[in-house]
């Protein structure tokens, strides 16, 4: 009786999430089957979904600018740099070992290898995708492909004016300066220390609405897919990229948190479960933020000195998932191309497939996009993304998920290996800073 009470008040969230997802599939189906519904009424009815997306985007450019700022300010600069130090090699070492685990997966699976050329159907599934109109390359607003009835336009959140790199470089300076302004700098921080507040309660209301936006998120998905079939077709393509992304997040990470946490890896990623079923159906790292933040701080208790460095950093460079789904990808479209691949050519996938999750912003299919560097860089044409489009919808999904579990896990290893200078922070500012209570 009182266990399951207990369980439930502090999973409501998490039950009703998931009782979305389930309802969510089962309206959109019946929807599908009887609704006949038109263009415009399929928008009005994911609509609540969409409005779900526009909150959560709304709220986290407070949310970084106050973290990132008052995460830095509250570290000395020395130590801030050490743990940017660790967060920066833990980044980088869990993305190589992604894309090499996806260029191990596809060479040995082969997907795009001794299937016939119709399998694919490279014209039956692309003929409405004349050619690749615009690859515009700027920072991260990429707007990408055109196709009769729907526009491929993966401009991020962040397009207009924007730049979630460039904000962050720009907190990281704000930060350390009002840090080091002292007294009067205070003003500054317990500002930005008020405003993360009200940012997190704002999360709290959205959190609210979630269930329900992510019923219609996925209704509406539901309904709107136009070809089934393409899945059967590029079956093996999909098997790899999910397998990898499986062993990725079950057995790599785990293993790097066991080694270095210590604790039960299991146990901190359930901890995460509301993030990664959030990413799962919104497709944003970015996005996934403010759930990110919380269940790290407040599921997984990590120091908040940690979470306000380590996440948005980690949401906006940090993509395992991407960057093991771009070299898969690449490798199964130069499959596709009988192209064959030296050791040279695979290095070459392997070092821009990384760039090129760290070029990819935090927003749906931006992926997909960056994808055009690892294509063109080993000679490929760039229009063959055209092939896996119809499915990158899905693999997105689950790629933005290990991107956020990457992320926390991050969080994790770096705050155990940062214990030594927490501590003794905690122990100066004890000395230093007017208990106000
Ligand atoms: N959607 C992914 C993310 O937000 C990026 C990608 O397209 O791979 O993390």
């Amino acid at each position: 009786g009182c266990d399951c009470q207990r369980f439930l008040r502090n999973n409501w969230l998490l039950l009703s999430t998931v009782c979305a997802v389930v309802l969510g599939i089962g309206v959109g189906v019946l929807v599908r089957e009887y609704g006949k519904l038109s263009n415009l009424d399929k928008f009005y009815f994911a609509f609540p979904g969409e409005v779900l997306m526009r909150m959560l985007k709304l709220i986290i450019l407070p949310l970084i600018i106050s973290s990132m700022i008052t995460g830095v300010a509250a570290l000395d600069s020395s130590v801030s740099g050490k743990i940017g130090l660790r967060a920066v090699v833990y980044y980088f070492c869990t993305t190589v070992i992604a894309v090499i685990l996806g260029i191990v997966l596809v060479v040995t699976i082969k997907p795009g290898v001794s299937q016939k050329a119709d399998e694919i159907d490279r014209t039956g599934s692309t003929p409405e995708v004349t050619t690749v109109d615009c690859i515009t390359y700027k920072c991260f607003t990429i707007s990408f492909g055109r196709n009769k009835t729907k526009e491929y336009k993966i401009v991020g959140m962040y397009s207009d004016g924007i730049n979630v790199l460039g904000l962050i470089v720009f907190c990281l300076v704000f930060g350390i300066v009002i840090g080091k302004m002292g007294e009067k700098g205070q003003v500054l921080v317990d500002f930005f220390n008020a405003l993360n507040d009200a940012t997190m309660k704002i999360v709290q209301i959205i959190m609210w609405y979630m269930p329900l936006g992510i019923l219609f998120l996925i209704a509406g998905k539901i309904i709107e897919v136009e070809d089934w079939e393409i899945f059967r077709k590029l079956g093996l393509y999909m098997a790899t990229v999910l397998s990898g992304l499986a062993i990725h997040s079950v057995v790599v990470l785990p293993l790097i948190y066991l080694i270095t946490v210590r604790k039960n890896p299991f146990r901190f990623a359930i901890g995460m479960a509301q993030a990664l079923l959030t990413a799962l159906m919104i497709s944003s790292s970015s996005a996934t933020l403010p759930v990110t933040f919380r269940c790290a701080e407040e599921k997984n208790h990590v120091d908040k000195r940690i979470t306000r460095f380590v996440l948005p950093v980690g949401a906006t460079i940090n993509m395992d998932g991407t960057a093991l789904y771009e070299a898969v990808a690449a490798v199964f479209i130069a499959q596709l191309n009988d192209l064959e691949l030296d050791v040279g050519k695979i290095i070459t996938i392997s070092v821009t497939a990384t760039a090129a999750s760290i070029g990819a912003a935090g927003v749906p299919q931006a992926g997909l996009v960056t994808m055009v560097i690892v294509l063109s860089a080993v000679g490929l044409p760039a229009e063959d993304v055209t092939l896996i489009i119809a499915v990158d919808w899905l693999l997105d999904r689950f790629r933005t998920m290990v991107n956020v579990l990457g992320d926390a896990f991050g969080a994790g290893i770096v705050e155990k290996l940062s214990k030594r200078e927490l501590e003794q922070m905690d122990v100066s500012s004890e000395v230093n800073i007017v208990n106000p209570f």
